[in-house]
C-alpha cells in the first residue's frame, strides 16, 4: 500500500476499491448505491477500529471517513493510517466541527466534503485523490488553462507571458501546486512558506493570496485558478475542472 495504489488499480484493470468507515447505516446504504453505479467497489466499516483492522487486509485505494464515529476520534484514525500508509483519505464532517476537519487535514487527510454532501462533489473529490495518487513522478510543469508553473525554471506564464512574482508568492503557488485541485490549509501553507511558528498568521496569507490573485486571475475578485475554501485554506485549481 502507497501512493502507487491509484495506478496499481488501473493497471491491474480493476476498478478502485473504497473502504467507507461510516456508522450511520443510510449514508453507507447511500454511498453504495451511488459508488457501485460509478464502477467502485465499496468496503464497509462501521467504526474506527474496525476501518483500522480492515485497512491492511483489503488494501482498499482510498478511505471515506467519517470524522465522527462511535468507538474513537476520526482524528486518531487519521493518524494512526498515517504512520504506515499514504492511502488517499478523504473525511466527511458536519459543519459545526469546522476545527476538526482541519485538524484532519493537519494530521494528512486529503481533502474532505461537509455533510450534508452532494454525490458529484464527493465524486469529483474521489477522482481527484486516486488521480494524484496515481501519479509517479512530479510533473515539472503544471498547466491549468492559460496558467503555467514551471516547478524547474520557476518561471510563471499566463498565455506564454511571464508573470513576475515575489518569492514567497511564488512558494504560495508552489505549494497550492503540489496539491493541485486539493484544498491546503492556512496552518500547513504557513507553515511550508514561513515556517514553524507562522501558523496562526492568517492575515498573511491574506495578503499575499490577494496578490497572486491580482498577478494570476482575470478578474481577482472573481477567481478561477485560487480559490477559498472558507475557514479553512485555499485550493488551486484548473478552470475547466472547477
Ligand atoms: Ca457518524
Amino acid at each position: 500500500m502507497g501512493p502507487m495504489a491509484g495506478q496499481d488499480a488501473a493497471d491491474r484493470g480493476r476498478t478502485a476499491r473504497i473502504l467507507v468507515a461510516e456508522d450511520e447505516r443510510q449514508i453507507r446504504r447511500f454511498l453504495r448505491v451511488a459508488l457501485t453505479a460509478r464502477g467502485y467497489e465499496m468496503l464497509e466499516a462501521v467504526s474506527g477500529q474496525d476501518a483500522l483492522d480492515q485497512l491492511p487486509v483489503l488494501h482498499p485505494d482510498l478511505v471515506i471517513l467519517d470524522l465522527n464515529l462511535p468507538d474513537m476520534d476520526g482524528l486518531d484514525v487519521v493518524r494512526r493510517l498515517r504512520d504506515w500508509s499514504n492511502i488517499p483519505i478523504i473525511i466527511l464532517s458536519v459543519r459545526e466541527h469546522e476545527e476538526d476537519k482541519i485538524a484532519a487535514l493537519d494530521a494528512g487527510a486529503d481533502d474532505y466534503v461537509t455533510k450534508p454532501f452532494s454525490m458529484g462533489e464527493l465524486l469529483a473529490r474521489i477522482r481527484v485523490a486516486l488521480r494524484h495518487a496515481a501519479r509517479s513522478e512530479d510533473e515539472p510543469v503544471i498547466s491549468l488553462g492559460n496558467l503555467q508553473i514551471d516547478l524547474a525554471r520557476r518561471r510563471v506564464t499566463i498565455s506564454g507571458r511571464e508573470v513576475k512574482l515575489t518569492p514567497t508568492e511564488y512558494d504560495i503557488l508552489k505549494v497550492l501546486a503540489a496539491h493541485l485541485d486539493r484544498v491546503v490549509t492556512h496552518g500547513q501553507l504557513l507553515r511550508a512558506v514561513w515556517g514553524p511558528g507562522y501558523q496562526q498568521e492568517t492575515h498573511y496569507l491574506r495578503v499575499y493570496i490577494g496578490q497572486l490573485r491580482r498577478k494570476i486571475e482575470d478578474d481577482p475578485s472573481q477567481p478561477r485558478y485560487l480559490l477559498t475554501e472558507p475557514g479553512v485554506g485555499y485550493r488551486l485549481v484548473s478552470p475547466a475542472s472547477g
